[in-house]
């Protein structure tokens, strides 16, 4: 169990993001405090950097990254 190297910065874990899932903060305790490696925006922030991140993707969003990484 950790926590992702991006929660001071990340807009999910900041609740800066619109349209947030009712259960975020599953989502935090499960991804943002645990299994970061499987979170949806840090595959894409590993794989090609912050700024390639959709704004609008959630930590549950596996196959759209997964998509984007050419993965799939
Ligand atoms: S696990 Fe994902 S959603 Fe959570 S802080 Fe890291 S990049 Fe953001």
């Amino acid at each position: 169990m950790a926590d992702c190297e991006c929660l001071g910065t990340c807009p999910f874990f900041n609740d800066q993001m619109e349209n947030m899932p009712g259960l975020s903060t599953m989502y935090k305790r499960s991804y943002c405090k645990n299994d970061y490696a499987s979170c949806a925006r840090y595959m894409i922030f590993k794989a090609k950097g912050k700024p390639a991140v959709p704004p609008d993707m959630f930590p549950n969003q596996q196959d759209r990254a997964k998509e984007l990484l050419g993965l799939s």
